[in-house]
């Protein structure tokens, strides 16, 4: 296999080059300084597989597709799909995996982590030390809010929603949820409307897909129903949110917090959001665990050799 040609899009993850590296014959896109600088200087008919992830463009992404005649894969490090043209991939036969399942339990995690630190003002009272204000006797820190006994609303219960859907339940919240169907599986209230579901929910936590039907499905009546103790949390993506909306209700006090772990133009953030207290952020790291991200890289590599030794792709999305 080693003179198959497989191109990697950006850095990802140092094990997943060392793995690639060691079975084909690895291209590293950000060696050179652009598109047609690669394109110049390689057989792009060599390239037979293309790695990507959730921060490569869909432009970028598109360039590679037309440009490589002989693409036969596309695997993507992440289970998030919304950069990629799957309908293209399916047109021009291009197979698509993903790496779904190996990364639910940490985003979870850090979704549940992202409500403690927003109710509980883990990452203010940790300025608050640091800073020395606590010795002065005058600046006392301010009351928290309570996680335990909340009730917990999440837009998409699949994988990832259902793990946090779990681990909320061990705080003893109540769970409902909306997604595009009723799930016959689970006792957890569904609401049909992302309305009704921030209508009646303290904690509204973003984990479905990102789609056209799901841009900015955290809008300003969104925010309005879930009310000026609310939060939202958002671990899918960040054009799930209006972040203009979102930054206004902060401000004026219509919304009580929010937790992002994604932004809309990441990895820029709007610097507003730096200045409000009530806002925990994280730079999109929901599943950047070593374990995780090792578990990513070999679901990448299992999924190319399954491929070109003719063998059922572990993860196929197209
Ligand atoms: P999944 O199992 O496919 O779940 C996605 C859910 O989205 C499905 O249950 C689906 O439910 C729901 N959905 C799709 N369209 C919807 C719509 N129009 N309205 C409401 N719900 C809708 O995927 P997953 O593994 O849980 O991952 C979810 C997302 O998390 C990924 O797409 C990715 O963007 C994000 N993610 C983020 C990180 C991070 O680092 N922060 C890491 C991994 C994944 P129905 O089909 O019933 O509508």
């Amino acid at each position: 296999m080693e003179n198959i040609g497989v191109l990697m899009a950006c850095p990802m993850n140092a094990y997943l080059e060392h793995q690639l590296h060691n079975r084909f014959n690895l291209l590293r896109f950000w060696n050179f300084p652009d598109s047609d600088a690669f394109f110049a200087q390689i057989n792009a008919a060599s390239v037979r597989a293309l790695v990507v992830n959730a921060f490569v463009g869909a432009d970028l992404l598109d360039v590679f597709i037309d440009r490589l005649p002989n693409l036969e894969i596309l695997s993507t490090y992440s289970v998030g799909l919304d950069k990629v043209d799957l309908a293209k991939c399916k047109e021009k036969g291009i197979r698509v995996t993903n790496t779904p399942d190996v990364l639910t339990d940490d985003v979870a995690d850090i979704a549940i982590g992202l409500i403690l630190a927003v109710l509980r003002k883990i990452s203010e009272g940790d300025r608050f030390v640091k800073k020395g204000l606590w010795k002065m006797a005058h600046f006392q820190f301010q009351f928290t809010s309570q996680f335990s006994g909340k009730s917990v609303g999440i837009i998409g219960l699949g994988r990832i929603g259902l793990a946090i859907a779990k681990r909320a339940e061990a705080f003893n919240c109540a769970i409902s949820y909306h997604s595009r169907s009723q799930k016959l599986n689970t006792n957890y209230k569904y609401y049909p409307t992302v309305i009704e579901l921030a209508s009646n929910c303290q904690i509204l936590v973003v984990a479905c897909a990102l789609t056209p039907e799901t841009h900015h499905i955290i809008n300003r009546q969104v925010i309005d129903s879930l009310g000026p103790n609310g939060v939202v949390i958002n671990i899918a993506r960040g054009g799930h949110v209006d972040e203009a909306e979102l930054i206004s209700a902060l401000v004026e006090g219509r919304l009580g917090g929010a937790g992002l772990d994604v932004f809309e133009d990441e990895p820029e953030v709007n610097e507003e959001l730096f200045g409000i207290d009530n806002v925990v952020l994280l730079p999109h790291h929901g599943c950047a665990t070593v374990e995780t991200r090792n578990a990513m890289a070999d679901l990448v590599v299992r999924n190319l050799e399954a491929h070109f030794m003719n063998k059922p792709l572990l993860t196929r999305v197209v």
